[in-house]
Order: C-alpha cells, then structure tokens, then sequence
C-alpha cells in the first residue's frame, strides 16, 4: 500500500521476533505510557530507518533514534531495554540530529555480543511519541526481517469506529484444518485471539453450526473445535485479506511444545486396592516424602444480593486490573527466564481475564444485584460446566485455568493473603491445583504435589514437569478424605502415594531421594571429563553452537570441542557481507573461546530454508533441492575462496577443522581441497586444517566409503539425512512427530556410513539433533560413531549416559535394530535395551 499523507506503512527496523508492546519486559514500555507501537527481539546488529524522515533526536549515549516521517508521525527506535546504563558502548551512530534519511538506511550500528551480555534485554521498541495524533496497527506479529512491512500508521479520525461498525472493507473467509495438539484449547485459543487483534478487522471462527468471535478465547473453546477439525474463518474490515491470512496460518500451525514436547506417558491408574496406596497418573516423575497438607478453594459466604451496582462493578474492576498486573508480573518473569511453556500458559490467563464472555455474566449478574465476589464466581462456574459438558477431556481440563483466575481474583476482592499456609517440604494434597498456585506452591518450597481430579496434559502438569516437582493426579476423593499433618510417599515414577509408610520405608526414601541428586550433581562434576563406556571407548561429546557467546557456554559445560558453527548464523539478516577480516575475526573468537580444544566449523550453509539478505539467491522452485550448501561454490566460488582465506588465518590451525555441508559426491570434496591448497600458497602458509564431508544426503552416505578415502572425517548431519531419506520437509508442522531419525532406514545409512569411514581409518561424529537424544547415544554408539556434537546444556547428561553403556553390547543390538520396521519399534527397543535414568 503506497504512503500517503495520513497513512504510513513502516518497514522493520531491524530483523527478529515481533512482540506487542503489553509482552515488552519493561513496566513503561509495556504500559504504553511512552506510547503505542511495537517491539522486536533483534538478531541483527544494525538498526535501520523504517520510512523515509528526518532524524530530529538522537540520544547521547547512541542507543536511541527519533525520526519525524514524512506524515508528521514521531518515532522513537530504542535499542535494548536499559540500555544507556551502557554509556555509549558498544554503540556506533551513523546519523546526525536533523540529517534527512530514506527508509531502509542505516542508523545505528551496535556490538550484538557485548550489548547482549550486558543489558537487561536486546528487546527494542519502535514508538510512536505523538500518538494522539496517530495510531498504531501492527501488520504482522510473527518473526520479520529489515525492510518488511511490520506497522501501520493512521492518524486519528475523532470518534474513531471499527470497520465492521462503519460497515467497510470486504468480507472475505477460508477454510483450514486444525493443527494443535488436542484442538483449539486455551493456549492456542489465545494465540488467535492476538492474531486477530493485530488486525481492524473483526473475525469469526465457526464450527458445526455455531460461531465464535476470535475476540474470546472462551468463546472459541466453547466451540469444541478437535484437533484436524475443519473450521471456517471469516473476517470484515479494510484489511480482512490479511487478517484472514494470518489467522489461518495461526490455526494451522501447532504450538512448538506441541510438536516437541512429548508428556510423559500418562500411567492409567489402577486401582486394585493395596492397603495405605492411592494410585494415581504421573504426570511429573521422582520419589519424595513429607508430611501431607491440605489446600482448599475459597468458599464464599451467602450473598444476600441487593448491592450498589456501581461499586460492585468498579470493585471488580479493580480487581481484575490487579490480578491482570500480578500476572502480566509473572508473564515478564516467564519471557526474562525464556520459559516458553510458562509464557504460553500466563499468556492464556491473561486472555481469559478479558474474554467478554466472562465478563459481560459476570457484569450481568451485578446489575441483577449480586456482590462482585459473587457475581465473578457464579460467571467462571457457568463457563467451567460449559466447558466439560463438551465431551472433550482437554477442554475439561482447561477449566482448571478458570478456576485459578476464579481463585486469583476473589483473593483480591475479599482481601485474603497470597500465599498458602505451608511448611517447604510438604506434600500438598488438593482436588485440583492451578498453574499459578503451582507455581507458588514451588516458590515455597514444597516437595511434591497430589490431586484429586486433572488430568496428564494440564497446564499444571507441564508446569509441573518443567519444575522437577513430582506430581501424580487423578487420585480420587479418598485423597481429600485424609488427615493432615501424616508423613507420606510420594512415589510419582510408580503412579503410588504411600499414606502410611513405615519408618524403615521413609529412610530408605531419604536415600534414594540424596542419591538422586548426588547423581546430577556428579554429573556435572565429570563433565569436564573425557566420557568412555565401561569397556574403554571414548567417545567425544562437543556441542553445536552458532557465536563464540554460546561457545564460552559449551566450554564452561564440559564441551570437549565444536562439533558444528554453523557460520550461517554468525552473520544472519546482515544486509552487507562480511569481509575476511570480519569473518577471520569471528571465527578466532570462537577458536579463542575453546581452550585447547578442537572447533570445526562448517563452511557456509545457505539456500533451501536458510537465506541471507546479503546473498540473494535466485529463486528457486524447490529451494531444499536447490542451489544450497556447498553448491554455492558453484554460483558464487569467490565468496567461498574469501570464507576459505578467513579460516586459514585462525590460528593454531591444528584445532580449526572446516567442515563442507551438502556434499553429494567426491569431486565436490576435492575441488574445495585444491582451492584450499592454493589459498594456503598464496598465504605462504604449509599446514592444513582437516577437511571434513557432513554426510546429510543420502548420496553421500552411500558414496561414504569413497568420500572417506579423501576427506579427514565424516559428521552426519541427521535433520536433512532425515528430510532427504524420509521425504519429509524438516519444518512441515504436521510431519514433524513422523521426522524421526532413529528411522531404520536413517540407522542403515548410519551403519554404512560408519563402515565406509572404517575402511579408510576415518572417524565419523553426529552433529544432527539426533545427538542430544539421550535414546540414541548406545545407537549411534553401536553403529560406530565417535563425536556426538550436542546442544551446550546436555553435555553433562550425554557423557553420563556414555559413561554407562557396553560398547561391545551396544554393537551387537544395534545391528538388531536395523532389521526393525519403524522409527518407533526403533525406539521401543531403545527404552528396552537401554532405560533412560
Ligand atoms: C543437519 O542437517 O543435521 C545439520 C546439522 O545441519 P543443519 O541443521 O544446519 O542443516
Ligand atoms: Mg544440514
């Protein structure tokens, strides 16, 4: 859409996530006091201008931009929260105050690494100062790179209306299936009801027979819609094409939790009567004892009704604003410590405690006269029936989530105290726990929790789980029934809750319990250690990194090298190539970030999903099967000969091993080897970095016997073998529980691989995610692997798990294993063979 005097559309400043200002971990900001607009988590190092304008402030300390653009609107660009407690560091500006600059030009420069480490967050804003004059529309709310188009500026019109009010704009619908875990239940609902907010147009969910404004997420629950369900969207307003897009890409696309987390596998309880045992599901593991305590919801007292209207409601009011504060509280504290599953679920109940469903009953219920605390109870115990009488369990479940807001907000209004009355090492006993009180209750320091009802995939269990707070649910009323103050067991892995363990039997708890964690504790101890299997074969555990930021982390974990930098991302959304001065210096940070230890780093991997703005690539029909990874020698050899050059001026050379993505045959191997034999000339230099294949196409695996008579060392990349073997697009939402490479048609590449490599005293590593999963370590073990790259945090719990396994038995069953049908008999036997700890 063209700029015009009153509308503007800006352009992203820079590249990364999008945030709405409410999710900014800044109280100001996050309020709006400073003004509407819109936040991105950058990933770049340079903030550009997102229109045409004149720059008219610029702060001191070069963390901070204000333009005027060209329709009066005022914007300030505020990189990183906190930042000018950084005086200036780190900081280079490339304008001055009242320098005329044109959209997409370069504003500020700044020192990712270094400002990352040392300020609250690399969060920055785009602000609009003036806005009385001017309004704010977010076009997109999913990831951007610099350039694309991110807001829309209106000036105000007095008494603003809605499109669908004024009745303009077009009305347009579409059709998708739904892909969340479980179907459209709070979370996602949620999510949609963002997306639609992001847009003037009002939207419309609707789903046999009935419809829902995407305005409600109690609304859109009480639809029922099950997971691959087929719903209809419609949205009305001027910019409805685009609401309609984002919205059907929102509801097909499943939560990442949902694709990766996999619950434990809920154990139906049994309740065959032992005497003193509750049986119930485990939804988070461990074995814990402690006295057992009782947590009660709030009882109200009769209402004898007859209130003063207006002050029941303002005291509702007042205290949903609370509760909205202390949540969007927990909210920040959620985003600081980057934990997703808690950030999803408080997004919910911050949703919820706005959803119009509620609130008009429980408005309703006032205006006929009931107190607040009355008429908010009776308006989430309609809502709570609703949702389990819709005969799906993990709606049911949701309404737990009602429950914790019902708790929440009546503690505000009858001015009970926040926190539970309980010793730090109880077990708490309760009919239904909610994810706030949870999340309090492991605050307090409690040892485990039991309930009488919930189920395995609630909120409170994913919470749960992410705490290491052992958890069963489902016990039954009995549970309720038993007196405080007893000393029990809480034997989550084994789905049992001991009322009356002997004396013998709570020691024997303490010590399985000390025991456990002294073996986390040693875990960490050895891993700065070399990981052998008890029959002598050492196996080196590196880690994947992509900065030199993350390979001080994987040093300070026990890494014993960089199994992969993937170089790509050092320079990812740049829109000028690094020079080799540039790169030379990248690459020694990380060398310099690894002690003594080897690094191999990758040469670069784009094309296919990965693109860099600095390289346009031409487009392609089938970009995956296209023109990546190594190919590019082929379209551009001299960024390759600079990237090369680079390499070979890091020193010691001895520990930089170069690493060649998406070879397919041995010619590609050897042309890189003579460019780098002639470079190396040029430079005058005699020695050599090792020259590795990653063997992440099926061609390559087959040809790995002749690949290893040439090259150094083979690394298998498992995500692409996994693609390119199953035929299945590594980010395909709906595929990626089937993209499993323990797939035993991946596991007979492996083996091939491993027995080409042998013939020529070659080693091979697993760089592929395939390597932090803890099922496969004796598989690719087995099969002949020596390196397993993982992710910086699991090296301690990989090592561990080498440390326990036969080399010699892990061969014999691993050869087995390739003779089973599926990926999951694969990992079947895995659990069988090999139980995870
Ligand atoms: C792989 O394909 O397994 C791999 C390690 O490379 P990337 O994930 O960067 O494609
Ligand atoms: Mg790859």
């Amino acid at each position: 859409m063209p700029n015009n005097n009153k509308e503007l559309i800006l352009s992203a400043p820079l590249s990364g996530p999008v945030l709405t200002l409410a999710n900014v971990p800044d109280a100001v900001f996050a309020s709006g006091a400073m003004g509407d607009g819109i936040a991105i988590d950058p990933l770049n190092d340079t903030l550009y201008a997102p229109c045409d304008g004149e720059v008219i402030h610029v702060a001191r300390t070069g963390h901070a931009v204000t333009l005027r653009a060209d329709n009066g609107a005022e914007l300030l660009l505020h990189l990183g929260l906190d930042t000018v407690e950084l005086q200036g560091d780190g900081f280079s500006i490339l304008v001055k105050e009242g320098a005329r600059v044109s959209n997409g030009q370069a504003l500020l420069r700044y020192d990712l690494d270094k400002v990352a480490q040392r300020c609250k967050s690399l969060v920055s804003l785009l602000i609009i100062t003036n806005g009385e004059h001017f309004q704010a529309r977010p076009i997109t709310l999913k990831g951007v790179k610099v350039g694309e188009p991110l807001l829309h500026i209106v000036s105000k019109t007095p008494n603003e209306t809605r499109d669908d009010e004024l009745d303009i704009g077009i009305e347009v619908s579409g059709q998708i299936r739904i892909a969340h875990r479980g179907g459209l239940h709070a979370r996602p609902a949620a999510l949609v009801r963002q997306t639609a907010q992001g847009f003037k147009s009002r939207s419309q969910l609707h789903f046999g027979g009935r419809s829902a404004s995407c305005d409600s997420v109690m609304g859109m629950m009480g639809l029922a819609i099950n997971e691959q369900a087929e719903v209809h969207v419609s949205c009305r307003g001027s910019d409805a094409e685009a609401a309609l897009r984002a919205l059907l890409t929102t509801l097909s696309t499943a939560l990442a939790e949902e694709t990766h987390a996999q619950a434990p596998q809920a154990k139906t309880p049994d309740r065959t009567a032992e005497d003193g045992v509750l049986h119930g599901v485990c939804t988070a593991p461990g074995l814990v004892s402690g006295p057992l305590v009782r947590l009660d919801g709030i009882q109200l007292p009769e209402d004898a009704g007859g209130h003063d209207v207006e002050e029941q409601r303002q005291r509702l009011r007042h205290a949903l604003a609370h509760v909205s504060r202390d949540i969007q509280q927990t909210l920040e504290n959620a985003k600081a410590r980057r934990h997703v599953d808690e950030q999803a679920i408080f997004s919910a109940h911050l949703a919820l405690l706005e959803d119009p469903v509620l609130l008009d009953a429980a408005e309703l219920a006032i205006d006929q006269g009931h107190a607040a605390p009355h008429a908010w109870s009776q308006s989430i115990d309609r809502q709570c029936q609703v949702l389990r009488q819709l005969g799906n369990a993990l709606l049911a479940e949701r309404a737990n989530d009602l429950h914790d807001l019902r708790q929440r907000v009546l503690r505000v209004l009858l001015g009970e105290a926040w926190k539970f009355d309980v010793p730090a090492g109880a077990i708490v006993a309760t009919r239904e726990l909610t994810p706030s009180e949870l999340l309090q209750l492991s605050a307090q320091g409690v040892s485990g929790v039991c309930m009488a009802e919930g189920g395995a995939t609630s909120h409170v269990a994913i919470l749960a789980r992410g705490k290491g707070l052992p958890c069963l649910v489902a016990l039954g009323e009995t549970l309720l029934a038993q007196a405080p103050g007893q000393s029990v067991v809480l034997d989550a892995d084994g789905g049992r809750l001991e009322l009356t363990p002997s004396a013998e039997r709570l020691v024997q708890v303490q010590q399985i319990h000390s025991q456990r964690a002294a073996l986390r504790a040693q875990q960490q101890t050895l891993a700065h250690t070399p990981a052998r299997t008890v029959d002598g074969i050492e196996i080196e555990v590196a880690a994947n990194v992509a900065s030199s930021v993350e390979a001080g982390e994987a040093f300070a974990n026990g890494a014993d090298g960089i199994g992969l930098l993937r170089t790509e991302f050092l320079f990812v959304d740049r829109h000028t190539a690094p020079d080799e001065e540039e790169q030379r210096h990248a690459y020694q940070a990380v060398l310099d970030a690894m002690g003594d230890r080897p690094v191999i780093i990758r040469t670069i991997d784009v094309g296919g999903d990965k693109q860099l703005d600095y390289l346009p690539l031409p487009a392609e029909a089938n970009p995956v099967l296209g023109l990546r990874g190594i190919r590019l020698a082929q379209a551009r050899p001299e960024l390759l000969d600079q990237q090369l050059r680079a390499l070979l001026q890091t020193r010691p050379l001895r520990r930089c091993r170069i690493l060649l993505p998406m070879i397919t045959e041995v010619s590609e191997w050897l042309h890189i080897r003579q460019r780098l034999d002639a470079l190396a000339a040029e430079l005058g230099l005699d020695e050599r970095p090792q020259l590795g294949v990653m063997i992440e196409v099926p061609a390559a695996a087959l040809l790995a016997e002749q690949l290893a008579e040439h090259a150094d060392f083979l690394s298998i990349g498992t995500n692409d073998l996994s693609q390119y073997t199953l035929a299945m697009d590594r980010d395909h939402a709906g595929l990626a529980a089937r993209v499993d490479a323990l797939h035993p048609a991946l596991l007979r590449l492996i083996a091939q691989t491993c027995v080409g490599a042998a013939k020529h005293g070659r080693w091979v590593g697993v760089c592929g995610a395939l390597a932090s999963d803890p099922l496969a370590t004796p598989v690719l073990i087995g099969l002949g692997v020596r390196e397993l790259s993982v992710s910086p945090p699991q090296v301690g719990e990989i090592k561990d798990r080498v440390r326990r396994l036969d080399a010699a038995q892990c061969r014999r069953i691993s050869t087995d294993l390739l003779n089973l049908a599926s990926a999951a008999a694969v990992r079947q036997a895995c659990h069988q063979h090999w139980p995870l700890g």
